[in-house]
């Protein structure tokens, strides 16, 4: 098992910095998303750990190594990507050892590597098929059977499952989580899915713009967003956050101890807000049914906010209802720099 660690590692193409000083710590044997929106610098980020990207700034150790200018082939580290890269010409066992070949590892370790990763994916019945032959949840099942007998210590996915249809994604998502377990790799996984992200991360690094905006666990970063970037970021349907003082009166009551309510934003996550005989009035103005629960958009000081409750509500375009909260779901921050208070 081995630790990865980033100090202060940057990335320019040209003018443009992909990634700008980041650094974060992976523990060995966790499983830590990447997690941002498109065009933040997680797979450029992904890409400089493997070695494909050369760093313009910074230092990358994988197992207290610095291996800040190795090849990727001394890092230690596989990498599985969106696209799979499998070969249509080869069959499954020769996609699944190709790069064992390539290294020269000996035809009897390369078979019984092979032997066990196929266990491993429940692809015995397979290995002489083509990749044209399988479908999209069994080629994925390949990408993974390359990284698996790489053997290395890290694993490095971005977007594995992008191209899966829904419930496949949802059972590799297990998959790949159990997977990882069992081998006691540690894992980087880039994604900008935040459901992906909150279910298979030990740890998750949100990134906004080449920068790191919060490193924590799951539970942190949906519980103490640092930044209203994360807490609209992190849970679905985003937190609402909107400026105090269109609460009315209740602004100065509320506002965070020496704090002038005029510079606050306060957030209520949609799952945490109920309807109530009084409170803060607010108008309907749709409703969404999804089976399990309802969201309710509403309109609260003139600002859009969501309501989500369980079941249907019967509620109607125009009406006018009353909603309250509990003080410990409350999220307060800076309205100008964004930033928790
Ligand atoms: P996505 O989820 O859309 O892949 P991302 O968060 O992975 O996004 P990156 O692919 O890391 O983002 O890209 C970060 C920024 O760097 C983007 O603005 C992108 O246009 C730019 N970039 C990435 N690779 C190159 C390159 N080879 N040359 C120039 N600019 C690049």
């Amino acid at each position: 098992m081995a630790t990865v660690e980033l100090d202060g590692v940057s990335k320019a193409f040209g003018t443009q910095n992909a990634v700008a000083g980041v650094s974060f710590t992976v523990e060995a044997g966790q499983l830590v998303a990447l997690l941002g929106p498109s065009g933040c610098g997680k797979s450029t980020t992904l890409r400089l750990i493997a070695g494909l990207e050369p760093a313009t700034g910074g230092t990358i150790r994988i197992a207290d190594r610095d291996v800040t200018q190795a090849a990727p082939s001394e890092r230690g580290v596989s990498m599985v990507f969106q696209s799979y890269a499998l070969f249509p010409h080869l069959s499954v066992a020769q996609n699944i050892v190709f790069g064992l070949e390539v290294r020269k590892v000996p035809k009897a370790e390369r078979a019984r590597r092979l032997e066990r990763a196929a266990g491993i994916l429940g692809l015995e019945t397979l290995l002489d098929r083509k990749p044209s032959q399988l479908s999209g949840g069994q080629q994925q099942r390949v990408a993974l059977g390359r990284a698996i007998v790489a053997e290395t210590p890290v694993c490095l996915m971005d977007e594995p499952l992008s191209n899966l249809d829904a419930q496949l994604r949802l059972d590799m998502r297990r998959e790949i989580r159990g997977l990882q377990r069992r081998l006691g790799v540690t894992m980087i996984y880039v994604t900008h899915d935040q459901v992906e992200a909150m279910t298979m991360a030990d740890r998750i690094v949100l990134m906004r713009a080449g920068h790191l905006e919060q490193h924590g666990t799951p539970e942190e970063l949906y519980n103490r967003p640092a930044t209203v970037f994360t807490a609209r970021f992190v849970g679905t349907p985003p937190m609402n956050v909107l400026p105090l003082a269109s609460l009315g009166e209740a602004a100065a009551r509320l506002a965070p101890a020496g704090r002038d309510p005029a510079g606050v934003s306060i957030g209520v996550r949609p799952e945490h807000v109920r309807f109530a005989g009084n409170g803060f009035h607010a108008t309907v103005t749709s409703v969404e049914y999804l089976g399990a629960d309802s969201l309710v958009d509403v309109r609260l000081g003139g600002h859009p906010f969501i309501v989500r409750v369980p079941g249907r509500t019967g509620l109607g375009e125009g009406q006018s209802i009353h909603l309250e909260w509990d003080g410990s779901h409350e999220h307060f921050f800076d309205t100008e720099s964004g930033r928790r208070i």
